[in-house]
């Protein structure tokens, strides 16, 4: 008996005539995951990517985790695979579907049977392989309409399959479908997710990571490299671009009005990312930023921060309280990095009221009080490249 994966397609399933290239792309991101975990061969038939070892030393346990992280994919399902015939089926199914039965009581099988040169149909298949396992698992009972377990057996273009429930997937669509994004990430709890979102909707995905050193410090960026190694589980290998703002910062405390320091500085962040992302081929700069979360978040705020940007600033988290961004940054591993106590380069020198509700004239007023624009030449210039991979 051999086990194997099948990993069913999610959205996929939908594309028309773009369909072989979504499904390439998911081929060549699984292929990238598995590499280093032995010997293993990879096809695609009716919308279902199939993953069977072909080494003994496979990692199959590792190689399920690792699927499980990838986009495009809507379920997980481990089989077993054996030749299309009946008796095989049912030694199989004898073999090793009851390992999936412990605690149930009833269950039921349902065949499908794809080949249709298969001389048993569809009924015939469930009929056959329920009467296999209710030989080995004596007590069993079947119940067609509410059964505690389902099995399947499909019976398809090469081998058949037996397995039961598989788990979800990732769902999205296959990274590197969607175009390449700069994501700013912060130490927070927001950002990671929102490149995480972005990800699953076919991004690549590049860092932007702004410092404030010595007013923000090692350890604080160590924390912002971690969450990017753990995000890149997900995107991929990723480029990271740390940029400094101290020295903007210093004079815009001695040049500006403080409660415009958190405005002033958020655009000129958005200056530096849209000559980063233009730098590196991104179309689309991406933030953590949820609508009225904090002063620099409200409508009017986010607002006079746009206006700084010729390029689309995708906020997955706008529409999102923070429980729900927590959920995602546990499911995604990110939770436990990100509430790790490091200061933040929005977070020094803080006005203690920010504006609300600025105007656009007041903004750009204070805006010329000092010298921006050499001072983001110079910041930009000293971009520190940083190359993260998975862990
Ligand atoms: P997060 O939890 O992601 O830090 P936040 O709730 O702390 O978000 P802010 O600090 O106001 O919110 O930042 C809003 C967004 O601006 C962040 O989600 C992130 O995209 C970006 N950002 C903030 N600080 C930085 C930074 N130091 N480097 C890069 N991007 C940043
Ligand atoms: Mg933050």
């Amino acid at each position: 008996m051999r086990e194997v994966i099948l990993c069913k397609y999610g959205e996929i399933v939908l594309k028309g005539l773009n369909k072989s290239y979504f499904e390439s792309l998911l081929t060549a991101q699984i292929k990238r995951r598995l590499k280093e975990l032995g010997t293993c061969d990879i096809s695609t038939c009716q919308s279902v990517l199939y993953i069977e070892p072909r080494s003994d030393d496979f990692d199959f346990e590792e190689a399920l985790r690792r699927v499980n992280t990838v986009f495009g994919i809507s379920a997980v399902i481990r089989a077993a695979a054996c030749e299309k015939d009946m008796e095989e089926i049912k030694k199989t199914a004898a073999e090793y579907l009851p390992r999936y039965i412990k605690g149930t009581e009833t269950f039921k099988v349902t065949g499908k049977r794809s080949d249709k040169r298969f001389p048993f149909t569809s009924p015939e298949i469930s009929a056959e392989v329920g009467g296999a396992v209710l030989e080995k698992v004596p007590g069993l009972k079947v119940d067609l309409y509410s059964p505690q377990r389902i099995f399947h057996v499909e019976v398809r273009e090469n081998a058949a399959y037996l397995h039961a429930e598989g788990t979800r997937g990732a769902g999205g669509i296959p990274c590197g479908s969607a175009g390449r994004a700069l994501l700013l990430l912060s130490g927070g709890i927001d950002s990671p997710v929102a490149g995480y979102m972005m990800a699953k909707r076919g991004a690549v995905i590049d860092a932007l990571h702004f410092e404030s050193f010595p007013y923000t410090s090692e350890r604080a960026k160590e924390k912002v490299v971690s969450l990017a190694h753990i995000l890149a589980e997900y995107t991929g290998k990723l480029n990271m671009h740390v940029i400094s703002l101290t020295r903007i910062q210093e004079q815009m405390r001695r040049s500006v009005e403080e409660e415009y320091f958190t405005l002033l500085l958020r655009r000129s962040m958005m200056r530096l990312a849209e000559r980063c992302a233009r730098k590196y081929y991104c179309e689309a700069i991406v933030t953590g930023e949820s609508l009225g979360q904090v002063a620099s978040q409200t409508m009017q705020a986010l607002g006079v921060t746009d206006r700084v940007v010729d390029m689309p600033v995708f906020r997955p988290c706008i529409g999102m309280d923070k429980e729900e961004i927590i959920a995602i940054a546990r499911k995604i591993n990110t939770f436990e990095t990100s509430i790790l106590p490091y200061e933040d380069c929005c977070t020094v020198f803080t006005p203690k009221h920010p504006k609300t509700r600025p105007s656009l004239d007041r903004v750009e007023e204070q805006e010329k009080r000092m010298d921006f624009s050499s001072l983001e030449d110079e910041a930009f210039a000293n971009t520190e490249e940083i190359t993260v991979k998975r862990y």
